[in-house]
């Protein structure tokens, strides 16, 4: 008998029907004498409606005031999971993020977890409770509440699995666990048995958005045993998430995906002296705005030009700031291009094997696809390229290298036992 925490995404609560087939997925993982922990999302597309009905209030809704409305949608899904548990016989609680003790930074929007307080968790569970769990939200030490960002469900689901010291987290879908694309671009995709907490991370962050990104890594770092798998198919498997070192990878590429959230910033005619560069990403960083690709070219007549990438969302706010900051390092123009796509291969395999790069490139350029950036890391090559080529250079590279067909296994041996 262990712990499992399970995590089911809005799709699956979306109508009470659906919330019954959750409440007998729940109650089977407790008849196999597991004390379970579920994590929900809000109903269907109760968040986006949110969202929207904020904007018809105001077109810039106080972020304190966001999080106070987003969190509500959470709290309507776990009090009818809850209810539905109960009515097939079984003893549950609904707890919130504050009733949890879910820690998090006072960041709106976008906090992160700091600390579960699990003795209430315990107790509960002690008491044969299965408890129902608020995903999305938490409170900060001063008792205000935070969401944890778009898709942040999981996150919160992994973190509670690691406060446990849960056996597995099992994140239920709607689709049957991770695959090296999106099937709906290359519909013979190959479903991925066993990946790598290394691989996932990148797959995440780079557009492939099974996952929410902090959950991988929140997974890597307390050795959370991950599972990817369908509300539907109860009985398959799906994808397993677990750390490299029990894998034997032979396929260099693990994951195409694409990113078209981004927009692209160049600064030019920047001064060729020091500390430029650490002003410019010091007063986007002091703003929270994360930064992805980076490129600094020097032109003959002595000065910079830096481009960079960053979320379409936070676009507004980086132009004032840029404008600022332009002024101080006395740059010249800032252009934006929005019609970008960041295309990427993932593999923990590319690892000191030559030449995966110039096969990506080579792809692309076969077809007729022009690099507009490239950025690399250990185990990923992204290349910018235009939104309109994303699908194309996807459909390109999973031919390129060998995730269409079905033929080979991602990791030989048998699978681990968790
Ligand atoms: N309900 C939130 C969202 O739609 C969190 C989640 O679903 O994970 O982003
Ligand atoms: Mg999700």
């Amino acid at each position: 008998m262990g712990i499992i925490v399970q995590k089911f995404g809005g799709t699956s609560v979306a109508d009470p029907q659906k919330i019954h087939n959750v409440a007998k997925a729940v109650i089977r993982e407790k008849e196999n004498g597991n004390d379970v922990v579920v994590v929900v999302s809000a109903m269907g597309h109760t968040t986006d409606y949110l969202i929207k009905l904020a904007k018809e209030v105001t077109s810039n809704p106080n972020s304190r005031e966001m999080d106070m409305l987003l969190s509500t949608g959470e709290q309507v899904s776990i009090a009818l999971l809850a209810m539905a548990i109960q009515s097939h016989g079984y003893k549950a609680i609904s707890m919130n993020g504050q009733q949890v003790g879910i820690i998090t930074e006072c960041i709106h929007s976008k906090a992160r977890i700091v600390d579960i307080k699990t003795e209430k968790l315990q107790k509960n569970l002690k008491e044969g409770n299965i408890i129902v769990v608020a995903g999305f939200q938490g409170v900060t030490p001063e008792g205000e509440i935070t969401t944890l960002g778009r898709g942040g469900s999981d996150t919160s689901a992994v973190a509670i699995a690691a406060a446990l010291n849960a056996d597995r987290c099992d994140i239920y879908t709607d689709v049957e666990g991770v695959y090296a694309t999106d099937p709906r671009i290359v519909p013979n995709i190959q479903k991925t048995d066993i990946i790598s907490y290394e691989e996932m991370l990148e797959l995440a962050r780079v557009g492939a958005n099974v996952l929410h990104p902090r959950s991988v890594e929140t997974a890597k770092q307390f050795q959370v045993p991950l599972r990817v798998r369908s509300s539907f198919k109860l009985d398959n498997l799906g994808t397993l998430i677990i750390g490299v070192e029990n894998m034997e990878i032979y396929k260099p590429v693990a994951g195409v995906a694409a990113d078209s959230s981004q927009v692209r910033i160049l600064l030019a005619n920047l001064p060729d002296i020091p500390g430029t560069a650490a002003d410019v990403f010091g007063a986007l960083a002091k703003n929270n705005i994360s930064v992805d690709m980076i490129i600094q070219s020097l032109a003959n007549n002595g000065t910079n030009s830096i481009a960079f990438t960053i979320d379409e969302d936070d676009l507004d706010n980086a132009l004032k700031i840029l404008e600022d900051v332009k002024k101080e390092v006395k740059a010249g123009d800032i252009l934006i291009d929005k019609d970008i796509a960041k295309v990427s291969i993932v593999g923990a395999g590319m690892v000191d094997r030559p030449g995966i790069a110039a096969d990506m490139f080579r792809s692309l350029a076969e077809n007729n696809i022009n690099i507009k950036m490239i950025s690399t890391s250990e185990i990923k090559i992204s290349c910018l390229v235009e939104k309109d080529n994303a699908a194309p250079a996807i459909k390109a590279l999973c031919k390129e290298f060998g995730l269409e067909s079905s033929e080979m296994a991602v990791v030989k041996g048998d699978l681990p036992n968790v």
